[in-house]
């Protein structure tokens, strides 16, 4: 595939350039998304800010569309990226969507997604939630446990229905690769494998449930594409199995997302050209058998599509030293972007890719910790980074920041402003989110007395 390289970055400067390179722009020194400089976009716009270049968006969703076999069908999971213009993107390139709320369903809606092609899955759905799901004949329902197996035959029963559903699958032998192992271990999300025949002696007889596909999700930030694939062939055992009990084949096999994209220096990008041979000789193997040719294979990945086209923007506030060590203080900081502040349950804190996205020309010649404006020690956005001479107003930058950024962060702690979200298009930047506001914080509080 045409300008897909996998070298790995030496340093983060050179991830940072690898990433510019890839995905944006420099002009006199300072960063252009979608060629809008940065200036541009803070003065329209105000700081701290989300940016989402949509081409960049639509690029990535192609670049994986082009990987994967004809028999594969994307659905973007919107838990990675709800953001409106984002979904509608993605869906206008032929996208479904992956969902997990109520929330997320009518927010796929809204973008314009057929029912067809939206999933729900996630534990612990409401009743309301599953007879919104069924009210809305949506593609499929992925069941999380028996209880929610009941639950949906009697809601279906009662509306006369049948509730198209996938069974969510933990496969019972772990897979190894790439230094991880994963399956096997206690999990709060599907129905372990061990427990699957038992559960279909209750559910094959029921009317009201129309068990169409299988449904597995092994992992999340996978860069090896050898262990993808040896999950997705370990998967279609699980699947051979359904089928022989069904008595008929399945109609989707969803091998889930988990594909990776590179956040340190050391990281690999995945891959995509072996892992399009890979697919490829697995597609063959699997048109010599009768077994699944009709199945559908889908994959619903969200980092993979999203992360790459987001940047977060804040403003330097403050610079001061500390018993010898340099700080930069932002406007934004882990109530935006808990990700990038190492707290979303990450074990090791390493920085993201991290500019001053105004003196992109010049050498790094300090080691700065950029921190936000929270009373916490955990808010932090880099650590020990190597930056050049900061100055108040300058603008610091986290990349890779489209997916898990906004939407996965505490926007209500310390009740400060949430970020505006910008979308840049052809060149054309719009705001996408309004900025919130102090009053926020009080609107739906009761204030009574
Ligand atoms: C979160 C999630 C995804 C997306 O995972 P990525 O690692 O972002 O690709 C897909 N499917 C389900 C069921 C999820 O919960």
């Amino acid at each position: 595939m045409a300008g897909v390289t996998t070298t790995t970055p030496a340093t983060q400067t050179d991830h940072v350039a690898d990433l510019i390179a890839r995905h944006f722009g420099v002009s006199a020194g300072q960063l252009q998304v979608g060629g809008v400089a940065i200036s541009e976009l803070v003065r329209q716009f105000g700081s701290p800010l989300y940016v989402y270049d949509l081409d960049v968006a639509r690029r990535q969703y192609q670049l994986l569309r082009q990987t994967l076999p004809p028999r594969f069908d994307i659905c973007f999971s919107v838990k990675a990226n709800p953001n409106q213009a984002l979904l509608r993107t993605f869906v206008g390139q032929g996208s479904g969507l992956e969902i997990a709320s109520s929330g997320e369903l009518h927010q796929a809606l809204a973008a314009g997604c057929p029912a067809h092609k939206i999933l729900f899955a996630g534990p612990g759905k409401t009743e309301q939630e599953l007879e919104l799901a069924l009210a809305q004949q949506i593609g499929e329902i992925h069941v999380e446990s028996r209880t929610e197996a009941r639950r949906l035959a009697r809601l279906a029963e009662l509306k006369h229905t049948r509730a198209r559903i996938s069974l969510r699958v933990n496969p019972a032998a772990a897979v190894e690769g790439g230094g991880m192992r994963m399956g096997a271990k206690a999990v709060p999300f599907g129905i372990d494998e061990d427990q699957l025949d038992d559960l279909l002696d209750e559910l094959l007889p029921i009317p009201a449930l129309e068990i169409v596909g299988l449904h597995l999700f092994v992992g999340t930030q996978i860069l090896d594409h050898e262990q993808l694939l040896k999950q997705y062939r370990a998967g279609l055992e699980i699947a051979r199995h359904l089928q022989q009990r069904l008595g008929r084949p399945l109609q989707t096999i969803d091998l889930g997302g988990g594909l990776g994209v590179p956040y340190f220096a050391h990281e690999t990008r995945l891959d995509l050209c072996q892992l399009q041979v890979g697919l490829r000789a697995w597609m063959e193997e699997i048109a010599r058998g009768a077994e699944f040719s009709e199945v559908r294979f889908v994959l619903e990945p969200g980092r993979f599509l999203a992360a790459e086209m987001g940047l977060y923007v804040t403003q330097v506030t403050d610079v001061k030293t500390s018993r010898g060590k340099k700080f930069a203080i932002v406007d934004g900081g882990m109530h935006h972007h808990l990700a990038a502040s190492g707290n979303l349950g990450q074990t090791i804190k390493r920085n993201y890719p991290v500019a001053v996205l105004n003196k992109l020309d010049c050498v790094t010649t300090e080691t700065i910790d950029v921190v936000g404006p929270l009373c916490t020690p955990l808010d932090v956005l880099a650590r020990g980074l190597e930056l050049p001479p900061i100055e108040i107003g300058d603008w610091i930058g986290v990349f890779q920041s489209g997916a898990y950024g906004r939407s996965a962060s505490p926007l209500g702690f310390l009740s400060r402003q949430a970020p505006v979200e910008v979308v840049v298009e052809r060149g054309v930047a719009r705001l996408s989110r309004k900025r919130g506001t102090d009053h926020d914080y009080l609107a739906d509080q009761l204030l009574c007395d």
